[in-house]
């Protein structure tokens, strides 16, 4: 059993009311431990904590602050088999994504913004020889980081990495789902030498512990990863308080196949951004939009691939899949796929509960699912599923694949999958999407901006756009 503490003050605590929630290992459904249930009692001692290391830390040298951020990014490396093994246990996902994503990109996180830190600079504007104008960017004072459950210490480590970097102080609150490698990242961070306050993790229910941070009137900038759901309360609750705001949210993203594609490449890249990670990647591509006079070799080579992919124990080697993070979750998913077969649609693979044998007989795994027949007005080509679900659809027009491609309210992400390159500009240009992959999917470069247009976002995180959310622009003018 693993007992998860708050961090706060640099110190490792429960709840101060001693609450404490369950947590569950997806892959065998059974209890594995324990979490603070924290409530505003909690946060108010970690924005105090906060708010009182912020003097020293953001008069600290960024030369200083980027060793510290490196530092830690050493300690995470040297306990990545550790820490993966810890990331698959609480989220089910397969020990070998862990060990190759999730954590190494943790990693690259503090490596980036420690030397963000030093190279962040801001702008002169002189003004017709009249007056000098310029710009400070001061540190906002406490950042509030509410992070999901699917990629749970490396989007933690993208929203906690830029704020320490420019000078911030931080009050998490990771997913009450997930919380094991955020207890981790606490105590490494008091071991490599932050100052107390510097970085505060409060466990908790997102309602109690959540809710109280967003509201906190110590924190000054709140910056949201999760379901637009969630994103949209906080947007109400945050509004009238003008804390500066960004909010990463839900997906329905398109994966568009033109005929002349190269074929191999692009059936490969679908199976792995519709089904990594069981499909809970906000950027896996749910709906898969395919060019009529390919469609059905199209269809039927992922077809083939879908049904190869191994589900089983996260800890195997071997398996491609493992399970869902959660009880509640798995009825979600197995609800919507009720909706689509109700919707008419027609399941060309999986569609079921995924029975895993052993240690797993009563995880909580789903069958990777293809689904044919329904058009852009269905809930089930509208609504996030999140799960190892994608639809298939048919076009015949670039126009045709361009109007189903926007036809959700959601604008996060996309993929192309064309020989043709003016065409890949062109359509690429005219995605609702803020991120498109041209002939791959999910290759990172920290220095892009990243984030979602329509529901799927407000503000845009990583490179320089995460320091200059992190920061308060101020303007002085000063006459020549
Ligand atoms: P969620 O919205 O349920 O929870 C996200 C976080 O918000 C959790 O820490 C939760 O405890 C907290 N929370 C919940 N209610 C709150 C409240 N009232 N006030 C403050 N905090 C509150 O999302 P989830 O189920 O953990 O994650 C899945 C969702 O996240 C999906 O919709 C997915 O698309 C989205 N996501 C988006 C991105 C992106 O970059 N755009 C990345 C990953 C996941």
């Amino acid at each position: 059993m693993v007992t998860v503490l708050n961090h706060i003050d640099g110190r490792q605590v429960p709840a101060a009311s001693g609450a404490t929630l369950e947590n569950w290992e997806p892959a065998t459904g059974a209890l594995s431990g324990s979490l603070p249930d924290s409530d505003a009692a909690d946060v108010a001692a970690a924005v105090e904590a906060a708010r009182r290391a912020f003097p020293g830390w953001s008069a600290t040298a960024a030369s200083e602050r980027s060793r510290l951020l490196r530092r830690l990014a050493d300690a995470l490396r040297a306990r990545l088999p550790e820490l993966a093994r810890a990331e698959s246990v609480d989220t089910g996902k397969p020990l070998s994504l862990a060990t190759a994503l999730d954590i190494p990109r943790a990693i690259a996180n503090f490596e980036f913004f420690a030397d963000a830190a030093t190279q962040f600079s801001s702008e002169a504007h002189p003004t017709d020889g009249r007056a000098l104008n310029y710009t400070l960017r001061h540190p906002v004072g406490v950042v509030g980081c509410i992070s999901p459950w699917n990629l749970p210490l490396y989007l933690l480590t993208w929203k906690v990495a830029p704020a320490l970097a420019a000078g911030n102080c931080v009050v998490a609150k990771p997913s009450e789902v997930t919380p094991v490698t955020a207890d981790w990242l606490g105590r490494l961070a008091a071991e490599c030498g932050f100052p107390p306050g510097v970085l505060n993790i409060v466990h908790g229910l997102g309602a109690r512990a959540g809710a109280a941070l967003v509201e906190h009137p110590g924190v000054q900038a709140v910056s949201f990863t999760g379901s637009t759901r969630v994103g949209a309360q906080i947007a109400r609750t945050v509004g009238p308080s003008f804390k500066k705001l960004s909010l990463e949210m839900g997906g329905k993203n398109p994966t568009v196949v033109f005929a002349d594609c190269d074929f191999e490449s692009a059936v490969a890249t679908t199976l792995r951004s519709a089904f990594t990670n069981q499909g809970q990647i906000c950027l896996c591509g749910s709906r898969i939009l395919i060019e009529r006079s390919l469609y059905p070799r199209f269809r039927d080579a992922l077809v083939e691939r879908a049904r190869g992919l191994r589900i089983g124990d996260p800890l195997d080697p071997g398996t491609d899949q493992g399970a869902l993070v959660s009880r509640q979750h798995l009825d979600k998913v197995l609800s919507c796929l009720e909706v689509a077969r109700a919707e008419g649609g027609a399941v060309l693979c999986g569609g079921r509960r995924a029975e895993v044998g052993g240690r797993c007989l009563n995880g909580w795994f789903v069958e990777p699912t293809l689904v044919e027949g329904l058009g852009p007005d269905t809930r089930t080509n509208r609504e996030e599923i999140f799960g190892p679900v994608a639809t298939l659809q048919p076009f015949d027009s670039d126009d045709a694949a361009l109007a189903l491609a926007n036809a959700t309210a959601y604008g996060l992400a996309g993929s192309v999958f064309t020989r043709d390159l003016t065409r890949a500009h062109r359509f690429s240009a005219r995605l609702q999407s803020g991120i498109v992959w041209v002939n791959c999917w999910m290759v990172r470069d920290l220095r892009t901006p990243f984030g979602g247009m329509k529901e799927s976002g407000v503000g845009r995180e990583g490179g320089m756009e995460a320091l200059r959310f992190c920061t308060e622009p101020q303007n002085i003018c000063v006459q020549l």
